[in-house]
């Protein structure tokens, strides 16, 4: 009997609505797969932790989650405060403070699910990309100087370190190896950004070596987001640096149907510390506390999870039901075209599992 303790974050908005959902499908899981248990700690942080203790989490709180095997979070994000400091307070603290260097998110569009694409067949669109999570854009170096005055200045600086950089191409290369495909594009921007991502093109041309069996091409960001609409078969594993990766991702949960609907992993992959398994949707004021949330981007995540935990059998089980559900257009949430609320598809997705 294998017993994973398990951190559930919901947070704001609709994670505080999609979290305990995604509970109740694993321990659906865990009645049919006697040989796993959960055991869930739930965190309450988020906005509402803010507003009592000026803090999105205690400063100390990250020593409640380094002996779990898996954080599963909501979004963080609230209408009363500012974006940067709920991101920054809570997410990004718990990425940067286990750096989870690797944010993985798979692509595909799931049976019964229309992709906005006109001239793509299903089986056209799979892609893995991998965005760089712990530097780059995001790093958080920067300042600002004489506020409010005509004469202010802000920055935000780009940090790219070799072994940084290196780390996470080398780990889509190999991400791209275990593919059948075994190809990767590596995304840059190296003719207008003319010192970290040259580097950071350099370094491509390394790593490339220590995977001779992996092709691989070079594509600037702007015409990338034209290859991914124009030719989507053209790609398979995708590396970009995070402010590069946020925004492919975001393009590419789109064209496979709605952003309710895709997972990501913020990964470590030496396992020194937990990963965290997510939605890659925010919290959604316009639909919180309604009911319409999807939760299926949620219960990817935890498909991302069972293969992060080596629980391919699970993974694959709740995953076949997630595709089960899907092709069924009755339980299509509102984002997908449908009128089936939340409860609805956790219900069908459990049935399944249960079968
Ligand atoms: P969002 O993802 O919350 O919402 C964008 C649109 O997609 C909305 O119309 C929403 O209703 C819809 N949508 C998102 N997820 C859905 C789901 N599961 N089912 C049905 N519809 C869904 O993005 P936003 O509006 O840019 O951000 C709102 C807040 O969330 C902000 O505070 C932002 O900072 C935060 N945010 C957090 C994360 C995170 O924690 N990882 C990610 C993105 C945004
Ligand atoms: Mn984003």
């Amino acid at each position: 009997m294998k017993k994973y303790q398990i951190a559930l974050i919901p947070g704001d908005g609709i994670g505080k609505e999609v979290i305990p959902e995604c509970a109740e499908v694993l321990k659906a899981l865990e009645k049919r797969y006697t040989k796993i248990s959960f055991d869930f700690q739930e965190f309450d942080w988020g906005g509402d932790y803010y507003r009592k203790h000026g803090v999105m989490m205690p400063n100390d709180g990250l020593n409640d989650l380094k002996n779990k095997d898996a954080i599963l979070f909501g979004s963080a994000g609230d209408p009363e405060i500012a974006d940067h400091i709920t991101l920054w307070g809570l997410r990004l603290k718990i990425c940067q403070g286990f750096d989870q260097y690797a944010n993985v998110r798979p692509t595909r569009i799931l049976p019964g699910i229309q992709t906005p694409l006109r001239k793509c067949e299903p089986h056209q669109l799979d892609w893995v990309i991998v965005r760089e999570n712990s530097e780059g854009e995001y790093s958080g170096v920067g300042g600002r100087a004489h506020q409010g005055l005509p004469i202010e200045v802000a920055t935000d600086m780009s940090i790219l370190t070799r072994v940084g950089v290196e780390r996470v191409q080398r780990f889509a290369f190999k991400l791209a190896q275990s593919r059948p495909r075994k190809h990767l594009t590596v995304i840059t921007k190296s003719n207008a950004q003319r010192h970290g991502m040259v580097m950071w093109d350099e370094i491509a041309v390394q790593i490339a070596k220590e995977f001779p069996d992996v092709t691989w091409d070079k594509e600037l960001v702007d015409a990338a987001t034209a290859r991914m609409i124009n030719r989507p078969e053209s790609i398979d594993t995708v590396v970009a640096t995070n402010l590069h990766g946020d925004i492919l991702t975001d393009l590419a949960a789109a064209l496979a149907g709605s952003l309710g609907i895709a997972p990501t992993g913020n990964i470590d992959p030496e396992r020194r510390y937990p990963s965290m398994f997510e939605p890659i949707h925010g919290s959604a004021f316009d639909i919180m506390g309604k009911g319409l949330a999807n939760p299926i981007g949620t219960f990817w995540s935890a498909v991302m999870m069972l293969e992060h935990l080596g629980e391919q059998d699970a993974a694959k089980k709740l995953m076949g039901a997630i595709e089960t559900v899907t092709s069924n257009s009755a339980l299509h949430t509102r984002d997908l075209g449908g009128i089936a609320m939340m409860k609805d598809v956790t219900k069908a997705v459990i049935q399944e599992i249960q079968k």
